[in-house]
């Protein structure tokens, strides 16, 4: 039996894994044309035509409506700030409460906290890592208004359920398709479920300008409201009677020329892009069949799959036994680039446990229903919190290229440190 890296063996994988890189000649094209123009950004924080942004900037919003699907694309400089412009669309006072999954990155969560709004966790379920449609109700006040629904790690949550009790109980749905750009959910494009929905085009993302995002939604009335936060709303209201103030807050959310006219370039790559991950992730988890304790995630019933992140269960077993840090360890020796042993439990942030955002008297959270603040801390969710502490690890594909080579290598290497779990033990 082959000794272990992590005791003085040889490690079990010697590839070669260049960073995730999809820009060629067409970027830079792009790149060229926005700086022969010397526009960099066309946006105007006034009510005229510039409002909406410059010529790069409406090209590919109208590229991302026509590949989504959907009436309005809006572009920002970041997901971030297309969450907060998608919550603040929304019809909501402070002190509401809005639904959302603790597995996710951060934002998804402040976003809510940026409009005085109480964010409320509801755990999640182990077959797609995402909101459980059974947990909903449990957490519905008289004070919910929307629900936030990640697609973690690249696959839709179990949307089907989670849009029924959301229309059962008159809630508006966010969709954050931030790490799902290109996936499907029965038929239909992930992000495009809900009444608003949205990419990240940052850095780590399968398509990405540096920093940016796209917001889709159907409604006009909601599309209007996302573009006036988008741009400095405020300013803009005096001149247009017509519409409601209610959080008419503005911020610069405006995304660039030139990352425009990258988006456009990325956005025609983003089924190849989607294709080859999809391989790499599929001979990765050729190569993980046949070890014990090991679950493998796959692509629920008429659904695809965008392997952000390839998400790994430990059995309880494997718990007990080994621990998933003493594996995870050993197979980082074994040279696998990004394989992590946490993911993210947002309710378990001091922000929420202690319950300070703005200045330190606790608000908005002495706004909150005693039911919402029981959602924060240990013991809140007790699916993402033993997922995070004992059974969750994952292969963070989206920084790497993986070669042929590489994902043979890696299946060697798992089996290998399963060959000697006794000794890790
Ligand atoms: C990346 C990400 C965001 C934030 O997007 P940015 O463009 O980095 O602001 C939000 N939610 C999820 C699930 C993400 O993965």
């Amino acid at each position: 039996m082959a000794k272990l890296a992590i005791n003085g063996g040889t490690p079990a994988v010697t590839a070669h894994f260049p960073h995730f890189n999809t820009f060629d000649e067409a970027e830079k094209q792009a790149v060229n044309r926005v700086l022969d123009s010397g526009v960099l950004s066309d946006y105007v924080g006034a009510w005229c035509d510039q409002f909406y942004g410059g010529a790069e900037v409406r090209s590919f919003e109208r590229a991302c409506a026509a590949r989504f699907g959907v009436k309005h694309a809006i572009t920002v400089n970041s997901w971030t700030s297309g969450l907060i412009c998608a919550v603040g669309a929304l019809d909501i006072e402070p002190g509401d409460e809005i639904l959302v999954s603790p597995w996710t990155m951060c934002a998804t969560a402040t976003a809510i906290l940026v409009w005085n709004a109480i964010p409320v966790f509801v755990d999640i379920e182990r077959d797609t890592f995402n909101m459980d449609p059974e947990k909903i109700a449990a957490r519905i006040t008289p004070k919910t208004k929307a629900i936030v629904v990640p697609d973690i790690f690249g696959h839709a949550g179990k949307m089907r359920e989670i849009l029924a009790v959301a229309r059962q109980h008159g809630l508006k749905v966010i969709e954050d398709a931030a790490q799902a750009p290109g996936a499907m959910y029965q038929g239909k494009k992930v992000g495009t479920l809900g009444d608003i929905g949205g990419f990240s085009l940052n850095y780590h993302k399968h398509i990405h300008t540096g920093e940016g995002g796209i917001i889709v939604t159907d409604d006009d009335t909601l599309a209007e409201r996302m573009q006036l936060i988008r741009n400095h709303a405020e300013a803009i209201v005096a001149a247009r009677p017509d519409l409601p103030m209610n959080n008419m807050i503005g911020f610069n959310f405006r995304l660039g020329e030139m990352e425009a006219a990258i988006g456009k370039a990325q956005l025609l790559k983003l089924d190849a892009i989607l294709a080859r991950r999809r391989w790499e992730a599929e001979a990765l988890l050729d190569g993980l069949q046949g070890l014990d304790g090991l679950r493998l995630p796959r692509a629920l019933e008429g659904c695809t799959h965008d392997y952000y992140i390839l998400g790994l269960q430990l059995s309880e077993a494997l718990q007990k036994s080994v621990g998933k840090h003493k594996i995870v360890q050993a197979l980082k020796a074994e040279g696998i680039p990004a394989v992590a042993d946490r993911y993210v439990n947002v309710h378990r942030y001091p922000m929420y446990t202690k319950r300070m955002a703005y200045g330190r008297g606790g608000y908005p959270f002495n706004l909150a229903s005693p039911q919402a603040l029981s959602s924060y801390g240990d013991g809140a969710c007790p699916v993402a919190e033993h997922l995070q502490d004992h059974a969750y690890m994952g292969l963070v594909l989206c920084l790497h290229h993986y070669s042929e080579e590489a994902v043979q290598q890696i299946g060697n290497a798992f089996h290998k440190v399963w060959e000697n779990l006794r000794e890790l033990a």
